[in-house]
């Protein structure tokens, strides 16, 4: 029997050789991390929850003209994906301050910000993922400078469609990570979202409560990540049938 190869192994993802050439199957595993893989815990039907909510997104972002690596879900698990050259960049967007912000600048956590601010992480778990400019990111040439602008667009872009898209369903984008990759179409160059798009990767609270529905959960110990995760799913209508109850069928449920 032959096993299909492991391309990369992740923390909460690995990546199998796809189907076809220039294509990845990406696996979305139940392990959580946080604070640089100092915590870490098994949290069952996690991964099932992250790859529904990334299919979700990223076609939804696909159906404005946002490209991305994402081509079909395969099954529960599983999501096949255009083989991309990752840049080596983590893009974080903020509409509102917590985390790592309200720590660096004093702010208070929860503040609205004077409007969306677009940050840059180099991608490197031996330095911490460390905060880098523009500067930086010419001056080492880990994106060129057409790269930089694409992403910042295409981030802003992001940030405006999925901020309306949660507040629809009671739930505020307060920020998020997303990273890009390259492929190359014909003879030109074209930036595409890659990775995931979930829980994992942003923050979202309940617009009524305050309630936290994302990784803070886990990392604050605030309870139980996979109901989170699921709320959030229902509430987009793509909860899974068999990770635990939830009768609603199909598309996102208007909040009032
Ligand atoms: N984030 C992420 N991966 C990282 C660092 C941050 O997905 O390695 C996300 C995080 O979940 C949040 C946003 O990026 O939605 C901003 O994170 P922040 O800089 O506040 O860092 P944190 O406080 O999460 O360490």
């Amino acid at each position: 029997m032959s096993r299909r190869r492991l391309v990369y192994e992740g923390k909460a993802k690995n990546l199998y050789e796809g189907p076809e050439p220039g294509t990845l199957v990406q696996y979305f595993k139940d392990d959580a991390t946080a604070f640089n893989k100092q915590k870490h815990a098994i949290v069952d039907g996690k991964g099932v929850l992250n790859n529904r909510i990334s299919e979700f997104l990223m076609t939804q972002l696909n159906a404005i003209g946002i490209r991305t690596h994402f081509i079909r879900r395969i099954n529960m698990r599983e999501q096949l994906i255009r083989a991309v050259e990752i840049i080596p960049l983590e893009v974080v967007v903020r509409n509102v301050a917590a985390g790592s912000l309200v720590k660096k600048l004093g702010l208070t956590q929860g503040e609205a910000l004077p409007r969306p601010i677009v940050e840059f992480y180099y991608k490197d778990d031996k330095l911490g993922d460390p905060m880098v400019s523009e500067e930086h990111i010419a001056a080492f040439n880990w994106a060129g400078q057409q790269d930089m602008d694409d992403m910042i667009s295409m981030a802003l872009r992001v940030n405006d469609f999925l901020s309306g898209l949660f507040m629809g369903v009671g739930l505020k984008l307060v920020d998020f990570k997303i990273e890009f990759g390259h492929i190359w179409d014909g003879d030109t160059q074209v930036v595409l979202l890659a990775d995931e798009i979930s829980p994992d990767s942003m923050r979202l609270w309940d617009v009524k409560s305050g309630r936290k529905l994302d990784k803070d959960v886990f990392r604050e110990n605030l309870g139980d990540l996979v109901e989170a995760y699921a709320e959030v799913a229902r509430r987009l209508g793509v909860m899974p049938e068999n990770v635990s109850a939830g009768d609603d069928e199909g598309g996102p449920k208007l909040v009032h």
